[in-house]
């Protein structure tokens, strides 16, 4: 039963219970949320949440009462283990409204016996809106992204999109704007855990799609929140400016997008205002662009299933720090795309690499360095607490250390010259003055006080001393009063109701008993008595009263600190993100040091050429693994012979020879180049890639309702309709996924379409040995080919990228190897060798001499799919030979004729 049906259906006159009545009100006012309901020790959850919830986190659904004569589910999570719940359900994407009791019960019960304890929600706790630690990975940054479309504007042109971003855990505040074909690659590029956008674009099914594949959690809002009328104002409002001319220009699709994202942070903070940064523009033009099934297929920051184990990220990330971590990997989502800002990066690499002693004590440094950008957010979000206050003192002491441990060099390039001044920069004093304010180990929330270090405050100090004194006091007079009375088990306690007493076991109480004038008596328990005197209660009042003092001093001081600390912020963020840029600098030369990457050449050429080049994964796996080394290889997709356009290497050979590898490798190595880190081969003279494209293996996409074959040709019909002369293409088996003469015919357009059209840099690995002719045609096109030797039968993988063509798979050889049983193995060959008789009576390869180009085919060049595909059945009947033939193998060509007409039919 949902708690809306129960809350329509419910009839005036229906008994519902205050509590009840109170729940439902809260719910209906927070519909798009589980709502953890505060029950003393326990968030309970109700009717349709409790079991989304029981479901999701494998809990007991019980009940508890009834509504409208049916059983109210319920579950419930301890509050002590709250946070392991609430990140359960975060990470399956639900959002969360955190409703507390904001009055003490004993308040409630002054109005009446039945009065329900007041309740409101103080957090709506979404995946986006992260702050605590525990509930964030420390090295991947938390995006909450917005996405808001405008209408042709007022020349009428096609739709804008705008995009904003910002990550609450740091405050980092980004905004661009897109097109419809870039879309889908800008939010890959951002990878947002949650993304807002207004409930009427979700209706539109593409547009879900495209939001759906950036991998977050969606979030549909009101239209309002992006109302680019007021959005200027919104936003000038919220950084309390007048203009927001400081901040930059803005297109109305980033203004309304922004907006659309402080009016989010508004509804889920409840008031609270996270310190975000100035809004700052990702130029478009700033990024190689690179679309999800690409980022996927080359399992940048995760495994095609899912892991980050095995994924370039997590291979070349040697970072100490989180915020180092999560700087990488915003690179490696957005390599760039300008030479001297690459060149830049690599500088500070080879810096480090020239100064090693200095980087490793910098890493040394920074390993011990907490997370000051994400401790300073939850201070200003007034969650944070004394271990936050802390983080950043010793932050600072990091800072510190950084400065005078990389004082002493010469000259710096330029990127680590400015990281260093964000640390000179820093507020040194503020370091300084938390230091000595928070003391080592401090507890977990400031409310019970015991943060703030001896010395600090002089009134503190006297207070404790006065409290630590008479806890003395007490136990003195426990001593002489036992003395005294002669009961060596007397004892003075505390508890909570009674304060201070004096217990004594009831046996020997007579002398208690006897004197009530001095021995108040306050509890009888079993076996035992329970008394005061005046001398105890002046003690306690002085002991509470120095307590309390002193609590409201420490917290007087956290105070201060943390408003100190949130005006410093922006100081202390800036110099947050200089460690973390030497982090990643250094951490980059030493990957570069050990892993035997060189510094790569990038420029705005139409160059690609790499020797000695290594897939940075695979080449790991296999030295972790202790067997094979890796065999690097050499790519030259540059112009040759003075061509004013890049090449396409076309690459047959063997199964399991390498071919994918190499495919991936070069991208990996224009990734990385263009990242600003090393890369792993002897040397590479890069072009800048300004677009980069794969598509790499088959995979289903069921949940989309798209077959193999599909997925794939809606991958490569993306990359024929978008890649240009400064992109790069690696395509992996095209065609594979569909009768032979299909896929053939499909790969053949596809390549003419490359060289003719895109004339993008491309590499093109294929088993159908029939498209090396082509090489004889196309004047960009080479064909190469994987080495391999055969002995006795079997192949061995020789992984040797040489120029040529393979003359055969070695398909049976690879499936023997992969224990295919021995008879089906021989059948294979048998097959096999009638198959390549028939093959040598009609070679496909005549094809060549038949089929005019694709641009001859098309000389005004329009998409792809608009080539025609040979018709198997016709170009067969060219090869036949009737004389030759006997009844059978007539009848036999007959019907192949018959089944290759009917395969066109369908296709056509
Ligand atoms: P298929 O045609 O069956 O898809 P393939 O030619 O694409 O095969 P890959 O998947 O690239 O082959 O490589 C198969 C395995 O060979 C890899 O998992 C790796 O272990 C090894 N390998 C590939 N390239 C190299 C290399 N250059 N040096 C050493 N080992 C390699």
């Amino acid at each position: 039963m949902s708690v809306q049906s129960a809350q329509k259906t419910a009839p005036a006159d229906t008994k519902v219970t205050p509590m009840m009545a109170q729940y439902i009100e809260i719910k209906t006012a927070n519909p798009d949320s589980l709502l953890f309901y505060r029950m003393g020790d326990f968030y309970e959850l109700f009717f349709e949440d409790a079991e989304v919830a029981a479901r999701a986190l494998g809990i007991t659904l019980t009940k508890r009462g009834k509504h409208q004569g049916e059983d109210i589910p319920m579950c419930g999570v301890p509050v002590h283990a709250a946070d392991d719940y609430l990140q359960k359900l975060i990470g399956l994407g639900h959002r969360v409204s955190v409703c507390e009791q904001t009055e003490d019960p004993a308040e409630a019960k002054k109005r009446g016996s039945k009065s329900v304890v007041r309740r409101d929600v103080v957090r709506l706790v979404t995946p986006g809106t992260l702050t605590e630690e525990r509930l964030l990975d420390a090295g991947a940054n938390n995006y909450l992204a917005a996405l808001t479309r405008l209408r042709g504007g007022s020349l009428g042109g096609d739709a804008v999109y705008g995009l904003a971003w910002i990550d609450m855990s740091t405050g980092a505040f980004q905004v661009s704007e897109t097109d419809d074909q870039r879309l889908g690659a800008d939010l890959a590029q951002i990878s947002p855990r949650e993304l807002i956008i207004a409930d009427n674009l979700l209706q539109e099914s593409e547009l879900r799609q495209t939001a759906e594949l950036a991998g977050g959690a969606l979030s549909p809002v009101p239209r309002a929140f992006f109302d680019s009328a007021t959005a200027t104002d919104r936003l000038a409002h919220y950084f309390g400016v007048k203009t927001l001319d400081g901040f930059g220009t803005f297109s109305r699709a980033e203004l309304s997008a922004a907006a659309g994202i402080l009016s989010y942070i508004e509804k889920t903070q409840l008031g609270e205002r996270p310190p975000l940064d100035p809004p700052t523009r990702q130029a478009g033009a700033g990024r190689m662009l690179i679309d999800p099934a690409t980022r996927a297929n080359l399992e940048l920051t995760r495994t095609l299933s899912g892991e980050k184990q095995g994924s370039l990220l997590s291979t070349i990330d040697r970072t100490v720090t989180g915020g180092g971590s999560r700087l990488l990997a915003s690179r490696l989502a957005g390599p760039l795309i300008e030479p001297e800002t690459i060149s830049g990066r690599h500088d500070a690499i080879a810096f480090f690499l020239d100064n090693e002693i200095m980087r490793e004590g910098l890493r040394q440094t920074l390993k011990g360095a907490p997370d000051m950008a994400r401790a300073l957010s939850r201070i200003a979000l007034n969650r944070g607490g004394p271990r936050d206050v802390l983080a950043v003192s010793e932050g600072m002491r990091a800072v510190q250390t950084v400065l005078d441990q990389t004082g002493h060099a010469g000259a710096f390039p330029a990127e680590i010259a400015a990281a260093r001044t964000s640390l000179e920069q820093a507020p040194h004093e503020l370091g300084g003055e938390l230091a000595r304010a928070i003391k080592e180990d401090p507890p977990l929330l400031k409310r019970d006080g015991g943060f703030v270090a001896p010395g600090y405050d002089e009134n503190l100090d006297e207070l404790r001393a006065l409290r630590d004194e008479s806890r003395k006091v007490i136990a003195r007079l426990q001593a002489d009063y036992s003395e005294e009375l002669g009961i060596r088990s007397l004892k003075i306690k505390h508890n909570n109701v009674l304060g201070w007493f004096i217990e004594a076991p009831t046996a020997q109480t007579e002398k208690l008993t006897a004197d009530p004038g001095r021995f108040i008596h306050r509890q009888t328990m079993a076996g035992a008595m329970r008394f005061t005197t005046t001398e105890l209660a002046d003690l306690e009042s002085r002991i509470a009263s120095a307590g309390e003092r002193a609590l409201s001093i420490e917290l007087g001081i956290f105070d201060r600190l943390a408003d100190a600390i949130v005006a410093a912020g922006e100081a202390l963020k800036a110099a947050a993100h200089g460690l973390s840029i030497l982090d990643v600098s250094a951490a980059l030369a030493k990957l570069a040091q050990e892993e035997g990457h060189v510094r790569p050449h990038v420029d705005d050429s139409r160059a690609f050429d790499i020797t000695g080049g290594r897939h940075p994964v695979v080449e790991r796996a296999l030295k972790l693994s202790g067997g094979e080394t890796f065999v690097a290889n050499d790519a030259g997709l540059g112009p040759q012979n003075g061509a004013a356009h890049g090449c396409i290497w076309l690459i047959t050979g063997p199964n399991m020879a390498g071919k994918s590898t190499f495919l991936r490798q070069n991208a990996l190595i224009a990734v990385m180049a263009q990242m600003g880190a090393y890369v792993p081969a002897d040397s590479a003279h890069i072009g800048v890639v300004d677009r980069l494209f794969s598509r790499v293996g088959a995979a289903d996409d069921l949940a989309r309702g798209r077959s193999t074959f599909m997925v794939e040709m809606v991958e490569t019909a993306a990359i024929l309709n978008q890649a240009g002369d400064r992109s790069l293409v690696i395509l992996d088996e095209i065609g594979r996924g569909t009768a032979t003469f299909d896929g053939l015919s499909i790969a053949w357009a596809t390549i003419e379409h490359l060289h003719e059209v895109n004339k993008s840099r491309a590499l093109f690995a294929t088993h159908y040995h029939e498209l090396t002719a082509l090489s004889g045609k196309l004047d960009r096109l080479s064909n190469a080919t994987v080495s391999v030797k055969e002995w006795n039968g079997d192949v061995i993988f020789l992984h040797e990228i040489v120029p040529g063509a393979a003359d055969r798979s070695y398909g049976i050889q690879v499936a023997k190897l992969a224990g295919l049983p021995a008879s089906v193995v021989e059948r294979s060959r048998q097959v096999l060798s009638q198959l390549e008789e028939q093959d040598r009576q009609s070679p496909a390869e005549s094809l060549i001499d038949e089929l005019p180009l694709f641009a001859a085919l098309t000389p005004t060049a329009p998409a792809a799919t608009e080539a025609p595909v040979p018709d198997a059945a016709l170009e067969k009947i060219d090869t036949l030979n009737p004389d030759d033939m006997t009844p059978r193998e007539a009848l036999e060509a007959l019907y192949a004729l018959k089944a290759a007409r009917a395969r066109s039919n369908t296709h056509n």
